[in-house]
């Protein structure tokens, strides 16, 4: 399996085939780090393309869904281990692609390849349940079917892993599938179908489709034969997506943007804690949404400023000690500062670019909003140009603190590496600050 070449073209995979899109147009793949390296041509598909892959998927699911879980089982597991002996160009492919730093991008193939090898594993358990019965003559039980051909639809920072941990679930369970990954980011996905069709995986049961989800998006959720669609993505495109497909009856799963707070205790391991949130607020250039404050995602943080956990501490304030914040913010600054930032392929880079020119535009501007409402920048706050920046797009990773609760920083979702430090009074006062967004 090799990466695309500048101008090779990668067609849609439709039946088990590869077709030219019936637009005939196709767009670059381009390293955020370095546009001059381009990373093939791919389909920019329209409404005839999505009703070229829906036919096909729907053509192919009776059999496969025929298919004992076993066996289906079985072809996922061949994927797995041809993509495991692929982990090096997966991984070199991913951080060319997404801009990622190279072990950002080896950390998501291997998620990738886990969930894979997981999914196969499901194929033996595709258990029901027998249930009491009220009446003599009933047998009452639960039988897992496949609903049908469905869309999954994926966004850019996790090209791998994502477009993985929807389509192995879909296809253990019987159903076929249309896969429409972001338009930054086709290739990972290209390449999870390709080994998938050489482990063995029937012609049509996975359709790949590439091109403006804006444009042929809406082909794809009102085509009545695909009977659920999951997504992954950002609110404003989930929730119009969500309203559209469910009112022809489809289910639809949306995972969509987040706003995620560490909390920081008095009694916290500081370096854990500095450590998790600079993971989680910088790692993959700011993407790296995950959950919980250990190792978590940290675009709004809450940190308690004086000791809180015990009665003694209620009923006599004096006797606190001073809180966590101030050293807290002196070892994020110094640590943020020393955040090397560059082409995620060289060695001792900790942080690659953004995606694309308008999520840089969009980083830029989250700042520049958060300058005008009396944030106080800490670190970074500007784009990286010249020398090593000049072909990428690339901004320093970002501090605020004083950052207001109402104030846009505290409440939107950046998804770029650009931090709000805020402080509270209590562990109260910090959770609900944690809370105060419009994502809850
Ligand atoms: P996006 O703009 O919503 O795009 C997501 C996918 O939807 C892309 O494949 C896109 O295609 C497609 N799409 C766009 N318009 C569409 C339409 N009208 N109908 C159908 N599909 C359409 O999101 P993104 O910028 O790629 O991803 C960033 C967002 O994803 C952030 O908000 C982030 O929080 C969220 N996210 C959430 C999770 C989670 O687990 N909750 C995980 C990762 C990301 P094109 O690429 O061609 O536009």
């Amino acid at each position: 399996m090799q990466i695309p070449h500048a101008d090779e073209r990668i067609d849609n995979f439709i039946g088990g085939v590869r077709l030219a899109p019936a637009t005939g147009q196709y767009e670059p793949c381009v390293n955020p780090a370095d546009v001059r390296d381009v990373l093939g041509l791919f389909s920019r598909s329209g409404a005839a393309d999505v009703k070229a892959a829906v036919d096909a998927a729907v053509a192919a699911f009776p059999a496969w869904a025929a298919t004992p879980g076993p066996e289906r089982g079985r072809v996922l597991l061949r994927a797995h281990r041809l993509l495991e002996g692929r982990l090096d160009v997966l991984s070199e492919a991913l951080c060319r692609e997404e801009g990622k730093i190279l072990s950002e991008a080896r950390g998501e193939v291997k998620k990738g390849l886990n969930l894979l090898e997981f999914y196969a594993g499901q194929g033996f358990r595709m258990q029901g349940r027998t249930l009491p019965s009220e009446s003599r003559a009933t047998l009452s039980f639960t039988l897992r079917q496949p609903i049908g051909p469905v869309a999954l639809i994926t966004p850019w920072n996790f090209p791998f892993a994502i477009p993985v941990w929807k389509t192995a679930p879909a296809l253990i369970a019987g159903c076929s599938v249309v896969l429409k990954p972001a338009s930054l980011t086709p290739n990972l996905t290209h390449m999870l179908a390709q080994a998938l069709d050489e482990a063995g995986l029937p012609p049509g049961v996975l359709n790949v489709i590439t091109g403006p989800g804006g444009s042929m998006g809406d082909a794809l959720v009102d085509d009545p034969r695909l009977r659920a669609i999951s997504f992954t993505g950002s609110n404003e495109v989930g929730l119009r997506l969500y309203s559209r497909a469910a009112s022809r009856g489809a289910r639809v799963t949306c995972e969509l943007g987040g706003k995620n707070p560490v909390v920081v205790l008095d009694d916290a391991d500081l370096d854990l804690a500095v450590e998790g949130i600079v993971q989680g607020a910088y790692g993959s250039t700011g993407t790296f949404v995950a959950g919980r404050a250990t190792q978590a995602a940290a675009e709004n943080l809450a940190e308690v400023m004086r000791a809180f956990a015990s009665a003694a501490t209620k009923t006599n304030p004096e006797a606190c000690t001073p809180g966590i914040a101030p050293r807290l913010t002196e070892a994020l600054v110094a640590r943020v500062r020393a955040l090397k930032v560059g082409d995620g392929r060289n060695p001792g880079v900790e942080m690659g670019p953004a995606v694309d020119r308008s999520q840089l535009k969009t980083d830029l501007s989250a700042i520049a909003a958060a300058k005008d409402e009396g944030a106080r920048l800490l670190a970074g706050g500007e784009q990286l140009q010249g020398g090593e920046y000049a072909q990428g797009f690339y901004v320093a990773p970002t501090l605020f603190d004083h950052v207001g609760p109402g104030t846009r920083l505290a409440r939107e979702e950046v998804f770029g590496p650009v931090l709000a430090l805020q402080a509270a009074r209590d562990a109260a006062e910090a959770t609900r600050l944690a809370n105060a967004t419009e994502f809850g």
